[in-house]
């Protein structure tokens, strides 16, 4: 034999789910935010991609891409450096969360879920009169608890029997939350590789106009300041080539703006205009500042040596008179990235 229930007590059932569900929602969505927001502060401080400034980033993005031998890779990064650079972030973040640290990344999950879970427990305690609306403003804060619509359960008398069907559940959910995989990252609102892409990408990616090197500036918008960077490339990397000529060229820029030489500022141009004075032919080249020196990376001659034939095979161009001193081999060329 059981007691009768009061009206109500179906209501009061319903709306005990509806407000768990939601609750059990929130719950998960507050830990997979705080764990990517967690994860991504992890990774800005110990992993060396990630904890410097662009510069930095854009070593390991080379070093990894010669390490592949990735053409398409080094191609995508020519045409499209900030796409590039993000596709490393992700396939990083990626390759810490679920593999080389993924205990790290688990032990990061639990310790939030603990914390949500000593949250969603501290709403059990109350004011009986007051408690729905206690429960749902303490969640509102920290959970961003949607408030739940009551005019439907206006039949409800007993808000023991709600409270009770609510602990009953939380239990569970708190159960539930602990058995969490670190794969409900991907669902989150928040996502660990979003966030260094956000804080690490957030600077100038203008290329140069003749090597398509990326300005290291700091700041998106720097004018007055020049676009500038430290090391420049072949500009036959870029597809520059000799006028009337399947030849591209070997040269680097900074040794180019040093020459007698003269350049036709786009495909179309008729007139062609000295290097020494880049600066007057147009706005791409007019917001550079390319200092004139012979520094020249080990690593991009040995990129036209080793991708030779598939740079003429892209642009349709040929690297003809290739200087000895670009047959070189791979060994210790990605370990530091410093001018010959
Ligand atoms: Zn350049
Ligand atoms: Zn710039």
């Amino acid at each position: 034999m059981t007691p009768r229930r009061k009206a109500g007590t179906s209501s009061a059932v319903v709306l005990g789910e509806l407000i768990c569900e939601k609750l059990k929602v929130s719950a998960v969505q507050a830990v997979c935010n705080k764990t990517a927001i967690d994860l991504a502060g992890e990774m800005k401080c110990t992993f060396p991609a990630f904890n410097g400034n662009r510069l930095n980033l854009e070593k390991h993005v080379l070093k990894s891409l010669a390490e592949e031998e990735d053409f398409n890779g080094f191609i995508n990064y020519i045409r499209q450096p900030k796409s590039q650079v993000e596709t490393f972030i992700r396939a990083e973040v990626k390759k810490y969360i679920f593999t080389e640290h993924k205990d790290k990344a688990l032990d990061i999950l639990r310790k939030n879920v603990d914390v949500i879970n000593k949250l969603v427990i501290k709403t059990q305690r109350g004011d009986t009169n007051r408690w729905m609306e206690e429960f749902s403003s303490l969640l509102k804060d920290d959970l961003t608890f949607e408030t739940i619509c009551c005019q439907n359960f206006s039949d409800i008398e007993n808000f023991d029997f709600l409270k009770e069907a609510i602990e009953r559940r939380l239990v569970f959910i708190s159960q539930e939350m602990k058995n969490l995989s670190v794969d409900k990252i991907n669902e989150s609102r928040q996502k660990p590789d979003q966030i260094l892409i956000d804080q690490l990408c957030k600077c100038c990616w203008v290329t140069c106009p003749f090597c398509a090197a990326v300005c290291t500036n700091t700041l998106e918008n720097h004018s007055p300041d020049k676009h500038n960077v430290p090391f420049h490339r072949p500009s036959g990397i870029k597809g520059w080539h000799f006028k009337g000529t399947v030849e591209l060229v070997i040269y680097f820029c900074t040794t180019n703006v040093a020459s007698d030489g003269s350049f036709y500022p786009h495909h179309d141009s008729e007139t062609s205009i000295p290097f020494k004075q880049y600066q007057t032919a147009g706005e791409e080249y007019s917001t550079w500042q390319i200092t004139p020196d012979e520094s020249k990376l080990k690593y991009w001659k040995w990129f036209v040596c080793r991708f030779q034939t598939q740079l003429e095979n892209y642009y349709k161009l040929k690297f003809q008179g290739r200087e000895h001193e670009y047959h070189l081999s791979i060994t210790g060329l990605t370990q530091t990235l410093t001018p010959v």
